[in-house]
């Protein structure tokens, strides 16, 4: 048996239309257009590239770019200056401050500083409320796309089994949060789970978030569970791999998600999405 590949691309692809479409529509029929400020502080290669492609995907979308690339030196205050005038600013209605930040800036604080009515990340304490609660507002935009991409196989998800690993703010909790609001019985693993391949093994959804390659193997997998790999890891020799060794997984699985072309490019379609909600709201429509 080989599995179902859960093409990321595609359906990213689709998404982003549709997001251009809801663009024009708003812009016709409100006057707004949506606008996404990122914020980017020092010169991490990594990061300069998420940046550059969230800035293109915006262009594509019809949502106005406004990019704001701050040297390491950056002061926490300063930081937190530019991000209220952010706040204020009528044509933006996304803010998005790319992480991780220079260690002597606090990003605790800086998410914080995100009015809760911009924060197309979903991490302020707000939305994180919101999320736990069950009426999210912001979703976190990985998380988000986890969801999509469970949903496109047309799979039940209430009953299911599901087995998150990781358990960090961005992916691991808000993702169980979400398969949980969709009645899923759902465990969420880390790094001092006991008998992790068993738990894993229960599972008929997992979700790996963990930033270790190849970490989920095909024992650990019942067959016939769906995998989405989140993790994105550079090998020594350049090679970008997932949190699951795909080449044996997908033998086992029902469905599975490669890296690259998985989760990733959802995660850049999402923040469009959330960006056009956002929009939206302020339009009251
Ligand atoms: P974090 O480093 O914040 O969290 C990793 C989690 O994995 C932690 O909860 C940690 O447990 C757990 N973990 C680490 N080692 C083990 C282990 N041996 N056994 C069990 N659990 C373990 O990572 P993120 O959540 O930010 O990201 C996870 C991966 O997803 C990374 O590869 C990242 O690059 C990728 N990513 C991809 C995105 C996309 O768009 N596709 C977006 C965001 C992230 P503990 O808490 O106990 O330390």
């Amino acid at each position: 048996m080989s599995a179902l590949i859960i093409d990321g691309k595609a359906l990213a692809l689709t998404l982003r239309e549709a997001i251009a479409q809801g663009v024009q529509e708003l812009v016709k029929t409100a006057g707004i257009k949506p606008g996404l400020a990122a914020v980017l502080v020092g010169d991490d290669p990594a990061s300069a590239v998420y940046v550059r492609n969230k800035k293109l995907a915006c262009e594509k979308a019809g949502i106005f770019p406004q990019e704001h690339r701050l040297p390491a030196s950056t002061t926490q205050e300063s930081l937190v200056t530019l991000i209220h005038q952010l706040n204020g600013d009528e044509r933006i209605h996304g803010i998005l401050v790319q992480l991780p930040l220079p260690s002597h800036i606090d990003t605790k604080i800086i998410l914080q500083a995100v009015s809760p009515d911009k924060d197309a990340d979903g991490f302020h304490p707000v939305n994180v409320g919101h999320l736990v609660e069950g009426d999210p507002i912001f979703v976190p935009c990985t998380p988000k796309g986890v969801m999509h991409m469970i949903d496109s196989t047309g799979e039940p998800i209430a009953g299911k089994r599901a087995v998150v690993i990781g358990r960090s703010n961005i992916v691991g909790k808000p993702v169980a949060m979400l398969l949980l609001h969709r009645h899923a019985t759902v465990t969420i693993c880390h790094s001092r789970t006991q008998d992790l391949p068993g738990v894993v093994r229960e599972a008929d959804i997992v979700v790996a978030a963990i930033g270790k390659p190849h970490f989920v193997t095909k024992d650990m997998v019942k067959p016939g569970a769906m995998v989405i790999d989140v993790g994105i890891n550079r090998l020594p020799d350049g090679q970008l791999v997932g949190d699951v060794d795909f080449d044996r997984v997908k033998e086992q699985a029902g469905w599975i998600t490669p890296v690259p072309g998985g989760v990733g490019p959802m995660t850049i379609a999402m923040l469009l999405q959330n960006t056009l909600e956002s929009a939206r709201r302020k339009a009251g429509c």
